[in-house]
């Protein structure tokens, strides 16, 4: 058999063009774009005023059922989409979340697509890139730095050192981090208090930067972020520390999205990077903004399946950005399907119709999620190697028995020209089916509604359950005026329940909310489920363990 090349060896053989001709076809001003070496640009926020009054490009949004640890291809098959829409001769640029280290580190290996379908220089986007979760880092932890100083200088604002719930970040997966103590060492070393690191993209920080939409509605949000509570329970905001100018000073930078290209050239904008399931898991408002200004068609992805990334663009970012969702692609593959029809990881390459028969449950789960949001769809199937014709023959012929459009998407194997037929079936549910998108509730509604909403509708659950603790944290929270915020979920991403034990379509399961945190200056509150963390830990045989650099320091591993 023919050697399958791996996505890095596809990466390094690929013609890229100079940003400057990408930033041409897009029409950008010379001075709207600032390019970061040969293949990268930031593009100025004059765009966005510049192109104002223009009629917005037709968002897409890419989701999946529920993933395996692997992934189930959301990214590769959004780069494939818009490569494909090129192709057919519209106008599309795509719209991705930056990578993170720890799962580039840990399980995945990378989170730039793959095959042939993939954006570049995929080496830069998953190390480091031009540097914004770097500078998302910093200032979170600036702000750690900030309290912790407050309360050693005499600490005027009366912070309860026990009440501080700002924690600090580092993009890494590192369990060992979740629980510290710092301020150890006598009184020249600060005042000793219980901390813990979460992972960047759970940073308040990082959610404030995807739903920006420019430096002042920024600095805004920053002064409204809630660092801790005084002993009689009163919080304490950045603002009340004065350092939201600083903060937002360390992110003037990052705050400009990122300009690259696919394989086949078709323009992506890379930009803000939270995971779905411990935080909104979507890129930057900006970014959809800017390419919906530049593009006829936006494609973009929002993390694992519906029942987290979706959910979330489609309650949190676009009801608050005022964008108005076109269709939605649900991926799907026959590996996970199986998977959730009870078949082992061991056996996911051999044939088993019965098992995927089983899995559909978890498909029509998602299905019905999307019809409750009101939005045309269709169903992907990203097609892999061992997918037998069987089965892919039993898929289109239950979705068609469902009166679900379905198409056979190839580009991992054969880029834009792989997903022609996605493409042409995604354009006419656009024209033939009806948009009748509207969220899933209303801000007024209080939380707990809010949550029993998603918790049945989404996940399917009968019941959910607050722990005294959650239940303390709402009767507060009411009386801090932030009822009418939106809710961010943190929740197993493998399962629709909160045990992510629970494949398939799980019923007759009670969600339990742990823990409320707000996050004012996003404009949410986040639940906590199940056993959630918002530091993540590394697998016993971390990606990493495969990863390395030639002497000519070209990456190996990455993938
Ligand atoms: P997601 O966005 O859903 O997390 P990705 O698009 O990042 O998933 O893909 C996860 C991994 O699976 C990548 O390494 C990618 O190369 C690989 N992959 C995706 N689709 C296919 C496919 N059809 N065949 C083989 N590998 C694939």
């Amino acid at each position: 058999t023919n050697h399958i090349k791996t996505d890095i060896e596809i990466a390094n053989q690929a013609k890229m063009k100079p940003i400057s001709e990408i930033a041409g076809m897009l029409d950008l001003h010379e001075d709207e774009w600032e390019p970061y070496g040969h293949y990268k640009a930031k593009l100025s926020l004059d765009v966005l005023d510049r192109l104002d009054s223009k009629p917005d490009g037709k968002v897409i949004l890419v989701t999946s059922i529920n993933p395996t640890p692997a992934g189930e291809g959301k990214s590769t098959v959004t780069v494939g989409l818009g490569q494909a829409l090129n192709k057919l001769g519209e106008k599309a640029v795509i719209a991705l979340r930056e990578p993170s280290l720890g799962p580039t580190m840990g399980l995945k290996g990378g989170a730039s697509g793959g095959g042939y379908a993939q954006v570049m220089p995929m080496e830069e986007i998953n190390l480091h890139f031009t540097g914004d979760i770097h500078a998302i880092t910093t200032a979170n932890n600036a702000l750690a730095a900030f309290i912790d100083n407050h309360i050693h200088q005499g600490n005027e604002r009366e912070i309860d050192p026990r009440k501080v719930v700002w924690k600090r970040v580092v993009d890494l997966n590192d369990r060992a981090l979740r629980q510290v103590i710092v301020g150890l060492g006598g009184s020249l070393n600060g005042v000793p208090r219980e901390d813990g690191f979460t992972i960047t993209v759970a940073s308040e920080i990082m959610a404030i930067l995807c739903l920006a939409k420019d430096l002042e509605d920024m600095k805004g949000r920053i002064a409204k972020i809630v660092v801790g509570y005084k002993i009689n329970n009163q919080p304490v905001t950045v603002r009340d520390l004065g350092v939201e100018g600083a903060l937002t000073l360390l992110l003037k930078e990052a705050i400009k999205p990122n300009l690259v290209q696919t394989l086949e050239n078709t323009p992506a904008i890379i930009h803000g990077g939270p995971f779905a399931n411990i935080a909104h898991g979507c890129n930057s408002v900006i970014a959809t903004k800017m390419a919906s200004k530049l593009g006829d068609y936006v494609v973009t992805e929002a993390g694992f399946g519906a029942d987290l990334g979706a959910e979330k663009f489609l309650n949190i970012k676009a009801p608050s950005a005022n964008i108005k969702p076109e269709a939605v692609v649900i991926v799907a593959t026959i590996r996970a399907l199986k998977m959730h029809g009870g078949v082992n990881k061991e056996e996911l390459a051999e044939e088993n119709l019965v098992g995927l028969e089983a899995g559909m449950a978890n498909l029509q789960k998602h299905i019905e999620t999307i019809q409750s949001f009101g939005l045309p769809f269709v169903v992907a199937i990203n097609r892999f190697h061992a997918d037998s014709e069987a089965e892919i023959a039993y898929v289109k012929k239950w979705c068609e028995n469902n009166q679900v459009e379905v198409a056979l998407s190839d580009v991992w194997a054969n880029g834009g020209e792989g997903g022609m037929d996605l493409a042409r079936t995604l354009l006419s549910a656009i024209e033939v089916q009806p948009n009748n998108y509207r969220p899933l509730y209303n801000e007024s509604e209080p939380i707990v509604t809010k949550i029993e909403k998603i918790a049945k509708q989404v996940y399917g659950a009968t019941k959910v359950e607050f722990t005294a603790d959650a239940k303390k944290q709402l009767i507060e929270f009411n009386k801090l005026g932030w009822g009418n915020l939106p809710v961010c979920m943190a929740k197993s991403q493998y399962s629709l329940s909160d045990n992510p034990e629970l494949l398939g379509r799980p019923e007759n399961f009670t969600i339990t909310v742990r823990e409320l945190r707000p996050s004012i200056g996003a404009g949410f509150i986040v639940a906590l489920t199940g056993a959630v963390m918002t530091m993540p830990g590394l697998p016993k045989n971390p990606a990493a363990l495969k990863m390395d650099v030639d002497k000519d320091g070209n990456a190996i591993g990455l993938f």
